[in-house]
């Protein structure tokens, strides 16, 4: 048993049961980024297959180590990617949430081809349009869909990071209409600290890291 484990899943089935929505439909990605494998293990160990890294150095020296001795590991990269990283991530990756411009669609299109496996992607919404923000304008995401469809990328969702200090309801709920009105299934949205808001607000994949982990240092 992991305790901290215990309270987001406690924390996670009941936001899912107010908001009338199986907990089997919703995806906990547990964001490991800056922790060692000795932190990573007792998460394992206790069950949680499904992590989270944000930088593709820093997974590339902690997962295979992690995944030749526990089986069935799911990684996801949720950090911004450049696009001369596209290989490593296809290679390591299960998910990407990151995908934000053109060219990126085009990078990870050629190493998807080159690898032979298709990496299911989210598009990320700079959903405050935010300055200095990752993801994609609000504006420009009908034309990066069609050219992620051209490609042949297999997007799955939208996924956004709010803006920090504000109540994230409101831009939650933007993400959601955005991803009916595209036909998108997936949701990845919300943290530590709003999760709960995020899957009544219809999240299918929350990202909590501070609240498994600890701080970060
Ligand atoms: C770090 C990070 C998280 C986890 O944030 P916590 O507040 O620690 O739960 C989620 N999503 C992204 C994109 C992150 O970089």
């Amino acid at each position: 048993m992991n305790q901290p484990l215990e309270d987001v899943r406690t924390r996670l089935a009941h936001a899912a049961a107010i908001a009338g929505r199986k907990v089997e439909e919703l995806t906990l990605i547990a964001i490991s980024k800056t922790h060692a494998a000795e932190a990573i293990v007792p998460l394992i160990e206790a069950g949680q297959r499904t992590f989270g890294e944000n930088r593709v150095q820093e997974a590339q020296a902690k997962w295979p180590a992690l995944r030749a001795q526990y089986p069935g590991i799911e990684l996801h990269l949720v950090g911004q990617l450049q696009s001369n990283k596209a290989d490593e991530a296809v290679a390591l990756f299960d998910c990407i949430h990151s995908l934000d411009r053109p060219s990126l669609v085009t990078a990870l299109a050629r190493a998807m081809d080159k690898a032979a496996r298709r990496v299911p992607c989210f598009v990320q919404v700079n959903i405050g349009a935010e300055e200095q923000k990752g993801g994609c304008a609000i504006a420009d995401l009908p034309a990066l869909l069609a050219a992620a469809r051209g490609a042949d990328l297999p997007v799955i969702g939208l996924m956004c990071v709010p803006p920090a200090g504000i109540e994230p309801a409101p831009f939650f709920a933007l993400l959601d209409k955005l991803a009916a009105d595209h036909g998108l299934a997936g949701r990845s949205m919300g943290m530590s600290d709003d999760f709960e808001t995020a899957i009544m607000l219809g999240a299918t994949h929350v990202r909590v890291g501070s609240a498994l982990f600890g701080v970060r240092g």
